[in-house]
């Protein structure tokens, strides 16, 4: 079948739905003038509406989430119909993480940027105080993937307007229609003009609108891609987030809940066909419980209903290209050179057209194995065995990625100790994958899974410039610091070096003398 991967020279580009090869709809190629163009009267737009209030910024981030809940059917259609995935996780992974997303910023964004004290300790002595004050950025750039195409831009795009900048959305080129959507939506909720703009493109969009010199780019993708896009920000000194990719490993020790952690590795896996940067991708089960781990872990699996995803009892959809299923099927083939059993699945669904993986376990996988180092982004579920805590930590950590991983216990303290040894930027205990739907919490990766972080206090944080104010009320003397130099000078220096830099106030009350007359000095000059 044709797949839905765009022309990079046309002027259009038309959307695909992968499972049945329909289209859904034609959208334009941005061209590098237009991108421009979009960044420039963004940046005319943004001088308005960073005096906007928070007030009103929530109040257009709330009516959005009454069109969504309005139309949360046909939005959740149009996600199934672009990207393959099952109506049930348009729903549970995409329109529901959104929507408590937006109603947690559009509350609490005001508090979350509110001006913030800093400590400056005994310098504070002498009548200085400290604060950080948040102002917006201006245009932000948000480049975002194909496999969660709602929720993923949706909640940059909240959280960027709730900071007061503009934004030029680059959607991906298999998911463009998504993003179209998403500006209808703001656009009926009372969003002014050219606040946010989608650019709908392939890659050279994408790189087009980095050269274009937005404030920062929030860019989520492939690590390759990510390379880039540091690269050419980094020439014009723009900042970047980078959200990247993953090989997430979950770790079943032999306490744990077996049917309970069985249960998660298949969700875990299988939703959204494994096309998800936080999807268990190397699962490592203690030898004494692996034969009946991976058991429930085949039965569950063969229970999965892979079908279309208009279909509400589909529990597996499709995949999103030809160019995504061939990666899988390549290390499903590697797995099996390198001596690695398939358990179940193992091939492409011969039942359908479109790009539908059979969901696949594997057993006898090692850390030496292609498909255990690479990222898969399919369906495919990988299990190894260790024999020790330390040995599952050391399989867990030998990767150059780091986003997510899970660990299962009944004995949650061990669990925890295991957990903070894990090198990834958020690890679960006795869950998986799902705080990407948690708005609170941060999301970041470590290693090559990527720079700066999204959602919680510090994903916003994360969209304004911090401004450090600095106010002194002391306004009898000039500082002791200042000029003129000379034996007094000195010797107050070698006591702020000896007493005030300890810290202590004990100490610094020792340089009381050389002090005083210092400013006795100072005092003198100034008159
Ligand atoms: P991708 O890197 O191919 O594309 C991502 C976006 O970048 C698309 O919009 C694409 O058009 C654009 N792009 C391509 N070339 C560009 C360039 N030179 N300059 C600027 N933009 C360019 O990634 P993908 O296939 O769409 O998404 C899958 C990847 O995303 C996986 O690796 C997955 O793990 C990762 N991902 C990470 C997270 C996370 O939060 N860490 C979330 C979702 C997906």
């Amino acid at each position: 079948m044709d797949t839905p991967v765009a022309n990079t020279s046309s002027a259009e580009i038309v959307s695909k739905n992968p499972a049945t090869g329909e289209v859904v709809g034609r959208v334009e190629n941005f061209s590098e003038a237009n991108v421009r163009l979009a960044v420039e009267t963004s940046r005319t737009a943004f001088s308005s509406w960073k005096n906007s209030s928070f007030e009103e910024r929530a109040r257009i981030v709330m009516r959005a989430r009454e069109v969504i809940l309005e139309e949360m059917d046909d939005i959740a259609t149009l996600i199934t119909d672009e990207n393959g995935k099952p109506f049930a996780e348009s729903l549970s992974t995409e329109i529901v993480p959104t929507l408590d997303l937006m109603q947690y910023f559009a509350r609490h964004a005001k508090t979350l940027l509110k001006p913030q004290p800093i400590g400056i300790g005994l310098t504070a002595l002498m009548g200085r105080s400290s604060k950080l004050v948040f102002h917006p950025l201006g245009v932000v750039a948000i480049i975002s993937p194909w496999n969660y195409p709602f929720t993923i831009p949706m909640g940059e795009v909240t959280m960027a307007l709730m900071a007061g900048n503009t934004v030029v959305l680059k959607p991906s080129e298999l998911t463009p229609l998504i993003a179209v959507r998403i500006a209808n939506i703001f656009r009926r909720a009372g969003l002014p003009e050219n606040i946010l703009q989608i650019v709908t493109g392939d890659g050279g969009t994408g790189a087009a609108l980095v050269e274009a010199g937005p404030d920062k780019v929030m860019f989520t993708g492939s690590v390759a891609t990510g390379k880039r896009v540091a690269e050419s920000a980094s020439k014009n000194l723009i900042p970047y987030v980078l959200e990247l990719g993953g090989k997430d490993p979950m770790i079943v020790l032999e306490d744990a809940d077996l049917e309970l952690a069985a249960h998660g590795a298949v969700w875990g896996a299988f939703c959204n066909s494994g096309q998800t940067c936080a999807s268990v991708e190397r699962l490592y089960v203690h030898e004494s419980i692996a034969d009946k781990f991976t058991a429930l872990v085949v039965e569950k699996t063969r229970a999965l209903r892979q079908g279309l995803g208009d279909d509400s009892s589909t529990d597996v959809g499709s995949m999103i290209s030809e160019n995504q299923l061939s990666i899988v099927e390549s290390h499903v083939e590697s797995f099996r050179k390198e001596g690695a059993q398939i358990l179940t699945g193992g091939r492409r669904n011969p039942a359908f057209t479109g790009t539908f993986f059979e969901p696949t376990v594997i057993s006898g996988a090692k850390n030496s194995m292609r498909g255990m180092r690479e990222e898969t982004f399919g369906p495919t579920l990988p299990i190894a065995t260790f024999k020790t805590d330390e040995e599952a930590i050391a399989l867990a950590n030998d990767t150059e990625f780091g986003l997510c991983a899970s660990v299962w216990s009944k004995d949650i303290a061990r669990a925890e100790r295991i957990a903070q040894r894990i090198e990834a930027g958020t690890v679960t205990v006795n869950e998986v994958m799902y705080t990407h739907g948690i708005a609170q919490t941060p999301w970041a990766g470590f290693k090559n899974s990527g720079v700066g972080r999204t959602h919680g206090a510090d994903g916003l944080k994360e969209l304004v410039k911090a401004q450090h104010i600095h106010i002194n009320r002391f306004l009898l003397v000039p500082d002791a610091w200042w000029h003129p130099y000379g034996p007094k000078a000195i010797a107050t220096f070698k006591a702020l070096a000896k007493y005030f830099s300890s810290g202590s106030l004990l100490k610094a009350s020792l340089m009381t003398p050389a002090f005083v007359s210092r400013v006795l000095e100072l005092r003198k000059r100034k008159r």
